[in-house]
């Protein structure tokens, strides 16, 4: 029996039959990664971050490429995330960077993925599973600098790093922290929580250990701080091509990798004042003419963008009117003509013409990274590449 897929992107076939679908430029991804790996220069490692669906962008396909191009680390979100990759083949060290149970330690364990060991008590679980599986565990330390979320206070971290010098099956790969705000102008609190951090990785040097690989900066640190690089840095948002905020100026040689479209399924012409969609919340105040596209917020376009998204269709901009619905949103062209089966782009570039994440993001009242990641499985995606044709998918031109 085959495994039942967790986040696996719906079959070739639905890429055909769907007039929806996500084009993936694997090029630009490879050219993201390589982007970032030379701007921190050679003595910085990059773990590109592939949680959540790698961004929206497909788990596995994205890991491939990943894997291909030599990347010393993938990190991870969730247990199962990795157990997903381990299936698919994927042998590049993964690192599962949220908060762990018990019950999962084994698992961990049989598909050799490292933990985050975020308090003692959990680092000594890993070591008794470990000890009765008879398989190393490998793991980083997690520290909290300032985020609140998962690891150990900075000022109560020392407990937690002695006791990881006396386990005999827990291998310490690497020590890390997160920053919870890299991507702001205000730069004092990163600062803040990098200057914690080095009091706590200074318990090596004093007691004359080696340190492991010590982690800190995400995309916005990537961008901005260079003094948070470290020994490896784990960009998410910006391998996808994407800033984290308007206020930082674009990275030379990222850039996005998404292309979202549809097709025009219907064409109507719109009496004035007849009310469109649910809720009856926008009517044309002329006749106007009117296409249905079929994708809505049960693929991720949100319903938060109502009243305000726009889509190209034939290289000119024209707004989404009335409520997005689940599955269909309507698409006023005012005086234009459109024919079914038009391409409307949702995201990304025709011509001289571009809708970004970031765009997306505004008209939603969000940040890009939710954008990405609320592009749900219902749309199948499509992997093109030049450099590698093999990882490269069937879809429609
Ligand atoms: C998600 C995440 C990242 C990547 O963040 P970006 O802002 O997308 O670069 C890095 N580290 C940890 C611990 C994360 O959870």
């Amino acid at each position: 029996m085959t495994p039942t897929p967790l986040h696996e992107p719906t079959i070739d076939e639905d890429a055909v039959l769907r007039p929806t679908h996500l084009d993936v430029d694997l090029d630009a991804l490879a050219g993201n990664v390589e982007a970032i790996q030379a701007r921190v220069g050679p003595a910085v490692q990059v773990m590109p971050v592939l949680k959540a669906n790698a961004y929206g962008h497909g788990l596995v396909p994205v890991a491939r490429l990943c894997q291909r191009l030599g990347v010393p680390w993938l990190g991870l979100a969730y247990l199962e995330e990795g157990i997903r990759l381990r299936r698919a083949g994927v042998t590049t060290p993964i690192l599962v960077m949220g908060g762990i149970l018990g019950s999962q330690l084994p698992l961990f364990l049989e598909h050799d993925l490292t933990l985050t060991a975020s308090s003692v008590d959990k680092l000594q679980a890993i070591e008794a599973c470990a000890a009765a599986l008879g398989r190393p565990a490998r793991v980083h330390l997690k520290i909290d600098t300032g985020m609140e979320r998962i690891g150990v206070h900075w000022y109560s971290a020392e407990p937690l790093l002695r006791a990881s010098l006396g386990l005999r099956h827990v291998q310490v790969q690497g020590i890390f922290s997160h920053l919870a705000n890299a991507d702001a102008v205000d730069l004092s609190h990163a600062r803040l929580q990098l200057e914690r951090f080095q009091e706590v990785l200074d318990f090596y040097p004093r007691h004359g250990l080696p340190t492991p690989i010590r982690h800190l900066a995400n995309s916005g640190a990537v961008l901005q701080l260079p003094e948070t690089w470290l020994d490896l840095v784990r960009p998410g948002l910006l391998t996808y091509g994407v800033m984290p905020s308007e206020e930082i100026p674009p990275m030379a040689g990222v850039r996005p990798a998404l292309t979202w479209s549809s097709r025009v399924v219907y064409f109507k012409v719109v009496a004035p004042h007849s009310p469109v969609s649910y809720g009856s919340t926008w009517a044309p105040d002329r006749q106007t003419r009117m296409v249905t596209v079929p994708v809505g917020y049960g693929d991720g376009y949100m319903r938060a963008m109502s009243g305000r998204a726009q889509v190209l269709i034939g290289g000119r901009r024209h707004p989404v009117v009335g409520r997005i619905c689940m599955d269909q949103v309507m698409v006023d062209i005012g005086q234009d003509s459109a024919w079914n089966g038009d391409r409307v782009l949702l995201l990304g570039r025709d011509g001289d013409q571009e809708i970004t994440v970031e765009e997306l993001a505004g008209w939603a009242g969000t940040v890009p990274w939710e954008v990405l990641t609320n592009i749900n499985t219902r749309v199948p995606r499509v992997y093109r590449s030049a450099r590698f044709p093999d990882l490269a998918t069937d879809g429609p031109p």
